[in-house]
């Protein structure tokens, strides 16, 4: 599959299902030709390819994980060589590893922290350094409610979010004045395979709307982000939470 020559190209981390998949195929309905990545699932993210052939703009899948700095760059390259500029990088790939803090093994943090926060730098550096020349692009990561409020036992998961909007915020000063904006999606819960072991009828109970979020709600908000709508917009982190907070 590839792109065709006017097509936008985006990418999006951890693509191949949940959150990601929703990204991707409200990005390939805004026209953009999608690049997925994901880590080692190869039948979810053959399905998600399905779903964007469904799309009529088509996609590739390009694995590689996001905690292999020299893998990121590798892939970054190959995606700009085969398929053109990137104008659209959507930071998703994450993961949990929930403990309370004194329990939590040094592994735990790692794990979390490289997904998220370093997985954020190896990606987000090739592709940024091809959009500085072109003077174009948007990049939006997700982050989550509990880098804003801290959830209980999430203190690894919230110390690499809290680390992707701070660092968010300083890169897009970096790059507002070459016309490439950085944004945040911090969302609450959703319905994905990560919260299948969430205790999900207590967490209700904080939610003002009193339901769990669709992967769908969240992609929306990043497609206005990625769009020209949103063209005022950079280094702000934006919750999609059934109002938590
Ligand atoms: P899922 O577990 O459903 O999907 C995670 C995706 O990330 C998969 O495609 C997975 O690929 C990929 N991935 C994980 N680790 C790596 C890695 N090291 N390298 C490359 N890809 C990787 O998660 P969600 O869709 O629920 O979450 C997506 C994002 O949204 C995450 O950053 C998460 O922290 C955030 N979020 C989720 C919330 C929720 O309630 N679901 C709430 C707030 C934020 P593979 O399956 O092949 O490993």
């Amino acid at each position: 599959m590839s792109s065709s020559d006017n097509q936008k190209v985006a990418i999006v981390t951890g693509g191949s299902k949940g959150i990601g998949r929703a990204i991707a195929l409200e990005l390939a309905r805004a026209g953009y030709f999608m690049v997925i990545n994901y880590r080692s699932d190869d039948s979810a993210a053959a399905e998600t390819l399905r779903l964007l052939r469904d799309e009529g703009n088509g996609g590739e899948a390009i694995q590689f994980d996001v905690t292999d700095g020299a893998g990121a760059e590798a892939a970054v390259n190959e995606v700009t060589s085969r398929f053109g500029n990137i104008e659209v990088l959507v930071n998703n790939a994450g993961i949990v590893a929930d403990d309370l803090f004194v329990f939590m093994p040094e592994k735990s943090w790692d794990a979390v922290i490289n997904t998220s926060l370093k997985g954020f730098f190896n990606v987000t550096k090739p592709v940024l350094m091809k959009m500085v020349p072109n003077k174009r692009g948007a990049i939006v990561s997700i982050s989550s409610v509990s880098s804003l409020i801290g959830n209980r036992g999430q203190s690894n998961y919230a110390a690499a979010k809290a680390g992707l909007n701070g660092a968010s915020r300083a890169i897009s000063t970096e790059v507002a004045r070459l016309g490439i904006r950085v944004n945040v999606v911090a969302p609450g819960l959703i319905e994905t395979d990560m919260i299948k072991d969430a205790p999900v009828d207590n967490i209700k109970e904080m939610i003002p709307m009193a339901r769990i979020g669709r992967p769908e709600e969240v992609a929306s908000v990043v497609r206005f982000l990625c769009s020209d709508d949103a063209s005022y917009i950079t280094g702000q982190v934006i919750s999609v939470n059934g109002g938590m907070f």
